[in-house]
Order: C-alpha cells, then sequence, then structure tokens
C-alpha cells in the first residue's frame, strides 16, 4: 500500500485523517513540530488502529530538513499537507508569522518534489468565499478579498499551487475547501484542543458546558437569518478525513482533469448558532447557559456550500449529522478532563 506523507498530522484534522488513512491500509507518516498539538496524540492514534505512525519533529519552514526528508523517503506517494497556523484573529495581530509559516512550509514542499511524481492533498478553506452572492456557494464563485491574513494565505496558496501545477505535470494536486469541521472521533481519544479562549462556537460550548468558560455568547440576533444568528455549514471532522482518502483515491487512479482541482467539502446544508445550541441540548441532555450578545467584526452573516462537485467527481458525502458531531465533540471534551494532554 502507498506511503502518505501528513504534515500537520498530530493535530486536530490531521490526526483524524492519519486514522482514516491507516484503516484504509495507508502506510502514514507524519511530520508536525508541535507547534499546536501534543505529542500524546501518537499514542492515541495508535490505540485506535492498533499501528504507531511514523513521525518526524520537524518544522517544514526549514527547507534543508525538508528536501533531506524528501530524499531519505523516496517511496512517499502522496502528501496530505495540513501543517499551518489558523488562528484568524492572531494573523491580523502578527500577519508575518502567518506568511512565513504558511508559505515557506508550502513551497518547501513543493520545491523538494520539484521533477518527481506526487499526489497532494491541500487544506483549502471556504473562508476564500467571504460572504457569497449566491448560496449554496459552488467552486466557481468569486474569491472574495481576504478578511485576514490567515484567509489570503489560503488564497494564495492556492494560486501558488495553480501555478506551480501549471508548469510541473507531475504534480497532481486537490485543493479542499472545508467548511466548519466540528466533532472527534468516536472513541473520543482525538480530537480538537484548542489553544486559549476557543474561537469558534463548538469548543466553546463544549468548554462552557463542562464549567471551563462562563456563559455562551451569541455574536448577532439581528442578521437576514430565519433565527437571526449566522449560519454555517458544519462537518463531522471525520466524515472530512475521509474525503482526503477520495481525493488521494481520484489521484490514484488518474482520474483528474487536469492536475490542479478544487473542491468544496461541507455537508451542503448550513445550522445557525442557535440550531447548533439546540441540537448539543437534545443529543447531550446538557442544558447550556447562553446569551445574546452584538455582533462581532469580521464575521460572515450565512455561508453553506455546494457540494455536488465532491458528491459526483469524489464519490464522497458526508453522512454524519450535527447530532453526531455534537455527541462527540461533549464525549472528546469529558475525556480531555481526565486525561488532561501536555
Ligand atoms: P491544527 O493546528 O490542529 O493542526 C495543524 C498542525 O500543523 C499542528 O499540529 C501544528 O503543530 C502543525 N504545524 C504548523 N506549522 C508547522 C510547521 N511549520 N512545521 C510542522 N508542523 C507545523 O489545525 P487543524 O484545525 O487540524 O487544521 C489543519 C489545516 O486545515 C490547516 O491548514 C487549517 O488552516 C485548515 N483548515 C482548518 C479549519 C478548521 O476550522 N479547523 C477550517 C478550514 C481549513
Amino acid at each position: 500500500m502507498s506511503k502518505i506523507l501528513v504534515t500537520g498530522g498530530t493535530g486536530y484534522i490531521g490526526s483524524h485523517t492519519v486514522v482514516e488513512l491507516q484503516n484504509a491500509g495507508y502506510e502514514v507518516v507524519i511530520v508536525d513540530n508541535l507547534d499546536n498539538s501534543s505529542i500524546e496524540i501518537l499514542d492515541q492514534i495508535t490505540k485506535i488502529t492498533g499501528k504507531k505512525p511514523q513521525f518526524y519533529n520537524l518544522d517544514l519552514c526549514d527547507e534543508a530538513k525538508v528536501v533531506e526528508l524528501i530524499e531519505n523517503n523516496p517511496d512517499i506517494t502522496g502528501v496530505i499537507h495540513f501543517a499551518a497556523h489558523k488562528a484568524v484573529g492572531e494573523s491580523v495581530a502578527k500577519p508575518l508569522k502567518y506568511y512565513r509559516n504558511n508559505f515557506f512550509s508550502l513551497i518547501n514542499l513543493l520545491t523538494a518534489y520539484t521533477g518527481k511524481d506526487v499526489n497532494f492533498v491541500f487544506s483549502s478553506s471556504c473562508t476564500v468565499y467571504g460572504q457569497p452572492d449566491k448560496l449554496p456557494v459552488t467552486e466557481e464563485a468569486p474569491v472574495k478579498k481576504a478578511e485576514s491574513p490567515y484567509g489570503n494565505t489560503k488564497q494564495i496558496a492556492e494560486e501558488i499551487l495553480a501555478e506551480a501545477a501549471s508548469v510541473n505535470p507531475n504534480y497532481h494536486i486537490i485543493s479542499l475547501r472545508y467548511f466548519n469541521p466540528v466533532g472527534a472521533h468516536d472513541s473520543a481519544l482525538i480530537g480538537e484542543l484548542p489553544i486559549g479562549v476557543p474561537q469558534n462556537l463548538v469548543p466553546f460550548i463544549t468548554q462552557s458546558a463542562i464549567g471551563k468558560r462562563g456563559p455562551i455568547t451569541v455574536f448577532g440576533s439581528d442578521y437576514n437569518t430565519p433565527d437571526g444568528s449566522c449560519i454555517r455549514d458544519y462537518i463531522h471532522v471525520v466524515d472530512l478525513a475521509k474525503a482526503h482518502i477520495a481525493a488521494l483515491k481520484r489521484q490514484e487512479e488518474n482520474k483528474m482533469s487536469g492536475n490542479f482541482e478544487i473542491f468544496n467539502v461541507g455537508t451542503g446544508k448550513g445550522s445557525s448558532v442557535l440550531e447548533v445550541i439546540k441540537a448539543f441540548e437534545e443529543s447531550t441532555g446538557v442544558k447550556l447557559d447562553y446569551k445574546i450578545g452584538p455582533r462581532r467584526p469580521g464575521d460572515v452573516e450565512q455561508v453553506w456550500g455546494d457540494v455536488s462537485k465532491a458528491e459526483t467527481e469524489l464519490n464522497w458525502k458526508a453522512e454524519l449529522g450535527l447530532e453526531d458531531m455534537m455527541r462527540s465533540a461533549w464525549a472528546w471534551e469529558q475525556y480531555i478532563k481526565d486525561h488532561p494532554f501536555s
């Protein structure tokens, strides 16, 4: 079975993808500098799959190290590139930190594969659409001016990938535009580990429910949506992980049209903040303490994806619903209360 390099493989989405790759029979090599993850995740993955992935603690911004890694592992056939800084607020305060990390790591990887055949899957984001004019948003919708340096790194990265692919026919690149990944593995052994106060709704909900945070603030109830709160396309992280396997399969089976493609990865269904709160309460039996606050600057009103391209061409479809997302996120929050990570 082929060997896949997973950068950022001890992180949230990366760790779930490593599990799905191993379950599908792939051999996995992880590269992560543990900047935003814990080494203990390797043991957690091993508990789930029974297979310990090979691990390199390495900063992908170090070009010489990246080249050496690729030269030492000539049997790697595919790369799934998750490693990046991702905190929108921090990126506004420290733009150079974000441009440096997210671009250097990407360019070093692509450079190391110059002249070599490689399947490459990139973590992009629905943030590239801003507030779309039409919903559900398709891959053809115009990319809007980024609201943050983080968002800009995703837009420019896609341009870098498209241009690199156009002159390197042996690169086979798929960019996956994720909607809002939430939830955790069914085992509750891996999940999201936000540092500091979570900026995203679901980790804030679970931390509030367990008593780590105070009441939840719903940022705005006067949006032009049915209940007035913002709408997002939440996708279970395990469904999202599986989309990466589907992308690799498409590359391996030479089914790509051209050598650079983009896919939306969501459920195709929008849920409001108030609906998510209700789904959490109903699926866990835990009552939440929440209040309505003012709008938060930079929040898009509503976005959900048209995922028909992924369904027909990747042969992938999200299977898990909001209840599964809430139940698994809650189980994970309870697990880490009893098993804190260093
Ligand atoms: P995460 O922070 O949990 O995982 C990223 C991992 O990359 C971390 O383990 C970190 O230590 C590692 N890393 C960062 N810079 C590195 C470097 N220079 N060298 C080696 N390792 C490095 O993030 P995540 O939520 O799993 O996100 C994965 C990818 O998906 C990111 O590219 C992110 O921008 C993208 N994405 C995430 C979301 C989301 O809501 N979580 C949404 C859309 C896109």
